[in-house]
């Protein structure tokens, strides 16, 4: 059954990873809408495959008028946005996250900018042009409640943005939006390769195997299925939480 069928979304960060799982998804149950990122090539393939009814937009999370571009073109050519996927973020391109003796005020600022000041402020963009009504998903991460050496700002970014899931939940009420966080586990996506040389690879992706209970890596399609339910009508009763699909990650110590 396509239950976003019409629906007109937007899936920041929708030509990699979890975000084209996400607008894959959400094309399999019937919506329609705009998937954003800066590297051009990937957005034009993530449209060959999305089919007619998605287009591109391309920009920076980072910068606002990019973001409000997105809403603006998105709003122009569908008439009404329904759903939005905040999904960029994760990797601030050459800047390694590091252990405490190793940060900078700059790189700390670089990976809160991207994992939680962009999406405060993609919702804030958003808001001229979004439904009453209407579904925000802000992609958050398992890392939020497991720490990993290295990874404390990431950590704090994505912990912090669960919270906005829910302060944004009640702002937002007067005009019936929802706003929750989706918590991925490990997911296979090209973000591996930005972390990992190349020979550790495979090992990398292995140990995260191990360590998830169900005994595989998540898939990007995974994270779609559960953006289907939080972007559709199943869920209006779920307001202001946060949905983990971690394959058990965070229920071992
Ligand atoms: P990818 O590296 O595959 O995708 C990252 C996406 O974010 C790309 O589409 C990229 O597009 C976009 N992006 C990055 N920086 C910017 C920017 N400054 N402006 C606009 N777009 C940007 O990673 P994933 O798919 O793995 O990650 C997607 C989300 O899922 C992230 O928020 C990440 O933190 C989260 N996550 C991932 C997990 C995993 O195991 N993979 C686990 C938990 C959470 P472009 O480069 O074209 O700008």
């Amino acid at each position: 059954m396509n239950k976003l069928e019409n629906k007109v979304t937007v899936v920041t960060g929708g030509n990699s990873g979890i975000g084209f799982g996400i607008a894959e998804a959400f094309r399999n149950h019937g919506a329609i809408g705009t998937i954003t990122g800066r590297n051009k090539e990937t957005l034009d393939n993530a449209i060959t495959q999305l089919g007619g009814n998605f287009i591109a937009i391309p920009g920076d999370v980072n910068n606002s008028n990019d973001l409000e571009n997105v809403f603006k073109k998105t709003f122009e050519k569908f008439g009404k946005i329904d759903v939005l996927a905040v999904n960029a973020g994760g990797i601030v391109d050459g800047v390694p996250m590091g252990t405490i003796s190793d940060v900078t005020e700059e790189s700390y600022d670089r990976y809160m900018d991207l994992n939680l000041k962009s999406a405060y402020f993609t919702v804030q963009k958003s808001l001229p042009y979004l439904n009453d009504g209407a579904s925000i998903i802000l992609i958050g991460s398992s890392a939020a409640h497991r720490a990993a050496p290295g990874m404390a700002i990431y950590s704090a970014a994505k912990a912090a943005l669960i919270s906005l899931a829910k302060g944004l939940s009640l702002d937002l009420l007067p005009r019936k939006i929802r706003v929750n966080a989706l918590s991925p586990g490990s997911i296979d996506t090209p973000v591996f390769g930005k972390l990992v040389p190349q020979e550790h690879l495979e090992q990398v992706k292995q140990m995260w195997i191990d360590i998830t209970p169900v005994g595989r890596q998540g898939l990007p399609s995974d994270i779609g299925n559960a953006a289907v339910f939080l972007a559709s009508d199943d869920s209006t009763f779920i307001v202001g939480t946060e949905i983990l699909s971690d394959g058990g990650l965070t229920n071992i110590s």
